[in-house]
């Protein structure tokens, strides 16, 4: 999830206590809505992801921060995700 920084109002997807460019405390935000950007099928299995196949969805929010998911449905592209459900 983003965090935005009250000071600078700059955005950050990474995990940060503080903002690095003005020191402030961030705050963290959740996206409203989601977009399905792509999504693609995982056929093949690795360590970490041993059951195929599954898909992989690029995700975009009302900001623009884009987000990856994976789920065992495809998602398609253009649909709308309402992430408070
Ligand atoms: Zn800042």
């Amino acid at each position: 999830m983003p965090y935005v920084c009250p000071g600078c109002k700059k955005t950050w997807m990474h995990e940060l206590k503080k903002c690095i460019r003005c020191n402030k405390e961030l705050k963290e935000t959740k996206p409203k809505k989601l977009k399905v950007m792509h999504c693609i099928k995982v056929i093949i299995p690795s360590l970490k992801h041993p059951d195929v196949p599954y898909y992989v969805s690029q995700l975009k929010d009302e900001h623009g921060n884009l987000y990856f998911k994976k789920s065992e449905e495809a998602l398609k592209p253009g649909e709308i995700l309402d992430e408070n459900n």
